[in-house]
């Protein structure tokens, strides 16, 4: 291994998989037990209930044993049908996975653009849907917070759009980067099908993903003929109603989940939401004291979880991220797609207090000493003075 363990602890700071607290680690730890047992319906009804207020919804959450990708899979199989036409914002590398995977299953992805700067284009959106006079959308596919990017699109402002628009379409959002991070609302905000994941902001390991069902992508459920087995809603809500589940799930996940949600219960949602926002203002005002650039250019869609940074022209993100790593013992997100080394994402969600952002922020700008990319100074400073209320 290249992380070090036995000098204090490895900087974990890429935008998921995120740090999972010791007592989330202890949970974990429990002795794997019958799934078809009698205590087993027990912890499966409990984490079941629990996940609700989370999704902000009191419908069904389903829990796959599978990482984000498979639940993206789940959402589009279950409701939709062969040449079924789906709308694709494309704000980032995993709005474009998502709708590659979407093409793969006979879908026909109509794609609006962005240029990777910004969040979902919503008067796009609400202008595609009028223009779709035949209803040939059956779906919006929107990623809430684009990992690749650090822009957090305004879920709210799409369920307006599609009402304005008078567009039946299901909404799907991808929260896979931002529940448990930053506000959600699947039932206020009338999402058909929210996609999650574990490994961020539910502050687990990878390997468990969930679909948030709405009354009518149930009802869609029902008639959509794409193919689908393991990803079956029906079964699973069928073995769920008791606590249970049509295969063997991830035991050891749950019990880690049932702590995960009680440590996010515990400090109150809201006070997680407003954490991390401020601990995404303090990392933006360090970049700019750095007088580095933001790869989010509209400040109305910085994301709480995640800021990206550019490094400057000539310069290389992946040689900054490689000396932070062999230097200070810090991993960073690298850029994806078109962005890679272009910037460096620097992750402040899920488990993270003031000193551990200081941490990664100090690390951060020494890294960018040690590899010679031109900055200011100041950057942990202008953190300091906003978390220390000095600003
Ligand atoms: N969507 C978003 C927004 C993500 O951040 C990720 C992973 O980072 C994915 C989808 C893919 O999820 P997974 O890698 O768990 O399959």
């Amino acid at each position: 291994f290249t992380t070090r363990t036995e000098n204090g602890r490895h900087f974990l700071q890429i935008p998921g998989p995120s740090n999972v607290p010791d007592r989330v680690l202890r949970a974990l730890d429990n002795p794997t037990m019958d799934h078809r047992g009698p205590d087993f319906g027990l912890l499966g009804k409990k984490v079941l209930e629990k996940l609700g207020p989370v999704f902000g919804t009191t419908q069904p959450v389903i829990i796959f044993p599978a990482s984000g990708t498979g639940a993206w899979e789940a959402a589009l199989v279950n409701t939709l049908s062969p040449g079924d036409t789906v709308l694709m914002c494309e704000t980032g590398w995993f709005a474009h996975l998502w709708q590659e995977l979407a093409g793969r299953l006979g879908l026909k992805p109509r794609l609006l653009e962005t240029d990777w700067r910004r969040a979902a284009d919503v008067p796009a959106i609400e202008a595609a849907l009028r223009a779709d006079k035949g209803h040939e959308i059956k779906a919006v596919c929107v990623v809430h917070n684009e990992t690749s990017t650090g822009c957090t699109s305004r879920i709210d402002e799409v369920r307006r759009a599609m009402d304005a628009a008078g567009h039946p379409a299901l909404l799907m959002v991808d929260t896979i980067s931002s529940l448990g991070s930053v506000e959600f609302r699947h039932d206020a905000w009338g999402v058909d099908v929210t996609i999650s994941g574990s490994q961020k902001g539910l502050m687990l390991p990878p390997g468990i993903s969930f679909n948030a069902v709405s009354e009518k992508a149930l009802r869609a459920s029902e008639t959509a003929r794409l193919p689908r087995a393991y990803w079956d809603w029906k079964s699973m809500l069928a073995s769920n109603a008791t606590g249970y589940f049509p295969y063997t799930p991830a035991t050891n996940m749950l019990y880690a989940l049932d702590t995960a949600l009680d440590l996010l219960m515990n400090e109150g949602l809201a006070n997680v939401f407003a954490r991390h926002e401020r601990h995404a203002e303090a990392t933006r005002r360090a970049v700019r004291a750095w007088g580095l650039e933001i790869q989010c250019e509209d400040p109305r869609h910085f994301s709480p979880v995640l800021t990206a940074v550019r490094v400057p022209e000539g310069h290389s993100a992946n040689a900054l991220r490689a000396a932070i790593l062999e230097r200070f013992d810090m991993s960073l997100g690298n850029g994806l797609g078109r962005l890679n080394d272009r910037v460096f994402r620097i992750g402040h969600l899920g488990a993270l207090n003031d000193l551990s952002l200081l941490g990664t922020l100090g690390g951060v700008e020494m890294g960018l000493r040690v590899a010679g990319v031109p900055h200011d100074a100041g950057g942990v400073k202008a953190a300091m003075d906003l978390l220390s209320g000095n600003a």
